[in-house]
């Protein structure tokens, strides 16, 4: 934890495992209500970036920031270059990059306290972005699951309903309706709804987007949204969208299961960002690299549908099983001293 008065910064970095590689995840800013609030998401965040490097097959372990604070109002060039400053002092154990509340511009900032950033803009030498390759998996995954519900991954005409309509989302939706889907956005911020309104997606509610009738129910802003209450309301087929840490609960994954739900593990399909950011450490970033192994998404998923199927278990469950299988094999390696 890190506190700097001076420039009003107050924020967490926890890294969850390092087993693969340094740990990595981006940079979060919001407004929490407690420091206790913000440490539990931490925590909850990094470990959910462990398991997705793991399954994607990355050389990464799990890490994440987070920035007490509203983005809109208290990001300063000073709160961000001290952030950078604390990223610094975990000499590289921790490679930052964006998350909700904070965009590529942000890494620029912080870049000048600290090279243990990824994602700079390609321009800067980087990999840009990582929200468009994040869209393209969660697309990728949106595809394997159809084929498991419907015996054609085709979208068209399909009803997908985005819950939250940031950077993710619109990319999420740029490959949706490049395929004729219908989109649905609900967002509480009236200039992601305009973006929505400008791309050809309706808008609806924010308190009515979780029980919207769908095909595809897409969480695309923050975790925790399938739960009890919420599992109930739900009237899709699929699950699968964006939001990191989906799931309020572990029996909340078993429920959907249950109830004949797919769920895409969240962490299995919201890859893209990530593999994008890994493309470029330690190599010269290719994009077209980057492309093919998010893409890879698509087969993943349905393994571990074909997983869920043939061992009659939950696709989160069986998510977890991929990545946790992955962790244990490498562990054995390292556990042997080289110098
Ligand atoms: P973003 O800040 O661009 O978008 C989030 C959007 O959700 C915002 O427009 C916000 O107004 C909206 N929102 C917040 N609360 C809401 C609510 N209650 N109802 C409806 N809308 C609400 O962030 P992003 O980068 O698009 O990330 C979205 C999610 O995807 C996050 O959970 C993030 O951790 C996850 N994720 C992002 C990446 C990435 O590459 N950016 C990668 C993996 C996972």
């Amino acid at each position: 934890m890190y506190s700097d008065p001076e420039t009003g910064l107050r924020g967490i970095i926890a890294i969850h495992d390092t087993t693969l590689g340094p740990s990595c995840g981006g940079t979060r800013m919001w407004p929490y209500e407690s420091e206790a609030e913000a440490l539990a998401d931490a925590l909850r965040l990094s470990q959910a970036m462990t398991y997705k490097s793991a399954a994607a097959g990355l050389n990464l372990g799990g890490g994440k920031g987070v920035i007490i604070g509203d983005s809109r109002t208290q990001k300063t060039e000073a709160l961000l270059r001290s952030w950078g400053r604390f990223v610094d002092t975990l000499g590289g154990r921790y490679l930052t990059t964006t998350d909700v509340g904070t965009v590529g511009r942000d890494l620029e900032t912080i870049r000048q306290e600290t090279q243990h950033v990824v994602g700079l803009d390609v321009t800067l030498g980087g990999s840009g972005d990582t929200s468009i390759m994040t869209g393209l998996g969660i697309y990728m995954g949106m595809k394997a699951c159809a084929s498991e519900a419907w015996g054609a991954d085709s979208l068209r005409g399909r009803t997908v309903a985005m819950q939250g309509f940031g950077k993710v989302a619109s990319h999420t939706a740029e490959h949706l309706l490049e395929e004729d889907a219908r989109v649905f956005a609900a967002d509480i911020s009236e200039g992601a709804l305009d973006r929505a309104r400008s791309m050809g997606v309706q808008v609806v509610g924010v308190d009515e987007i979780p029980g919207m009738e769908c095909d595809i129910f897409a969480p695309c802003a923050l975790g925790g949204v399938i739960n009890h209450k919420t599992i109930k309301q739900l009237r899709c087929q699929i699950v699968a969208g964006g939001a990191n840490n989906q799931l309020a609960t572990p029996e909340d994954g078993e429920t959907l299961h249950h109830r004949g739900i797919i769920y895409a593990p969240d962490f299995l399909i919201n890859a893209g960002g990530v593999i994008n950011a890994a493309a470029e450490i330690g190599q010269t970033y290719n994009p077209e690299r980057a492309r093919q192994q998010t893409e890879r998404i698509y087969e993943k998923m349905a393994e571990v549908l074909a997983t869920s199927r043939k061992n009659e278990m939950s696709t989160a469950k069986a998510a977890n099983m991929l990545a946790e299988a992955r962790l244990a094999s490498v562990r054995k390696v390292r556990g042997i001293y080289r110098k």
